[in-house]
């Protein structure tokens, strides 16, 4: 696709793909112009708090926005330490020195990442059509996130009066394909269960999540709580890029992390990608084939072996994290597209495609 300094780029989509694009676009001295459907970036989510995990990619994610030239103006709390729970075994405490994850909140709230990633590029001079959803067909970049149900995710999210703490639930009888977590920040508590469609337990699995959790934690959800549903996609074999050279970015190209639905990452490198190859012409499928595909793969891989684990092979796997002075090292070793994931990837390939 042919773009030049003077006329505008269009992005399709106001998210944390189109944002990221926008900015990097402005910064190269071109002009985007995003179009969002919503009257604000970040009003279609759901004010829960998500995390950036660190072990995927080289970069920890707050270095590659540094790396990138984009402001922490957001709100972001590091988090090195969370507890597990299961249904038969004792809770774990997980601890590392450096950071699991940076927290953020999503949505259009003043601190929010959506709504700080929005006021950044308003203020840069991008320009974003909101209430706007044209014809993909003049669009170079379609960052409109999920398009595919292939995992689900519901919870609530409320105000507490509780400290600061991260939990993870691996019970078998929430679910066999997912997780649960709760995360509470500053007041802001988030509970949700994440899910593939062979769980299959519709609303009853939110009944699960309250059991789970009440049972390990003394939590109280209040009347005036937030309920959401969403789900998201991962395919490496979405199209990445169509006939007409419009590039594809975070789950609008299906770039997710296929274990555990990590996908603001991916967002932000998938972005990073596009506007080097419509800015240096560097080619796209090559840099994604070179930086992305072998961490989706990796987790591709992960995946077909975590849903065949049972609660006590997960019990096992995570009492060697507990144990250890170094979990997130384990944690990027297991992430890695290593010799090993390869011969695995290209050996049950057929059975990978169809999880
Ligand atoms: C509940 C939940 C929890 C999650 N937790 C985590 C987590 O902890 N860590 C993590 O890394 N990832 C997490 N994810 C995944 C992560 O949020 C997404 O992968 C990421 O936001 C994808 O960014 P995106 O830019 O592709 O899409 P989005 O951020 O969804 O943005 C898409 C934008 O496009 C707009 N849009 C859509 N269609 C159109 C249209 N036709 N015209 C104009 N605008 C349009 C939307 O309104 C939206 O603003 C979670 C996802 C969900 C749903």
């Amino acid at each position: 696709m042919k773009i030049s300094k003077y006329s505008p780029i269009k992005i399709l989509g106001g998210g944390i793909s189109g944002l990221t694009a926008a900015i990097f676009l402005k910064n190269a001295g071109y002009d985007p112009i995003i179009y969002e459907k919503n009257t604000q970036c970040g009003s279609g989510r759901h004010g829960d708090i998500e995390g950036l995990e660190t072990w995927n990619f080289n970069l920890n994610p707050i270095q590659f926005l540094k790396f990138l030239n984009i402001p922490l103006n957001f709100n972001y709390k590091s988090e090195n330490q969370f507890k597990i729970h299961f249904d038969n075994y004792p809770s774990l405490d997980v601890y590392d020195e450096n950071p699991f994850f940076y927290l953020v909140k999503r949505g259009r709230d003043s601190g929010d990442l959506d709504k700080e990633l929005q006021s950044y590029a308003l203020s840069i001079g991008c320009e974003i059509r909101f209430n706007f959803s044209p014809k993909i067909e003049n669009m170079s970049i379609i960052a409109t996130g999920s398009n595919s149900a292939k995992a689900y995710i519901q919870g609530y999210t409320f105000k507490t009066d509780l400290p600061n703490q991260t939990h993870l639930f691996l019970n078998e009888s929430l679910t066999k394909s997912g997780y649960g977590y709760l995360i509470i920040w500053d007041g802001n508590a988030t509970l949700s269960v994440a899910y593939k469609k062979k769980d299959n337990k519709g609303r009853q699995i939110l009944n699960k999540l309250i059991q789970v959790s009440q049972n390990k934690l003394d939590i109280n959800i209040p009347k005036d709580n937030q309920k959401y549903g969403s789900y998201g996609s991962f395919d490496i074999d979405t199209p990445k890029i169509d006939q007409f050279g419009k590039l594809y970015v975070g789950e609008a190209g299906g770039f997710q992390d296929y274990l555990f639905g990590f996908g603001m990452n991916y967002a932000i490198y998938s972005s990073y990608y596009a506007v080097k190859s419509l800015v240096d012409k560097i080619d796209f499928m090559k840099s994604i084939n070179q930086n992305i595909f072998p961490h989706m793969k990796a987790s591709l891989v992960n995946r077909y072996f975590y849903e065949k684990l049972s609660e006590k092979n997960k019990y096992q796997i995570c009492k060697i994290l507990s144990k250890s002075d170094n979990p997130l090292k384990i944690l990027r070793k297991r992430s890695n597209y290593s010799i090993k994931k390869q011969l695995m990837f290209k050996l049950f390939n057929k059975k990978l495609k169809s999880i």
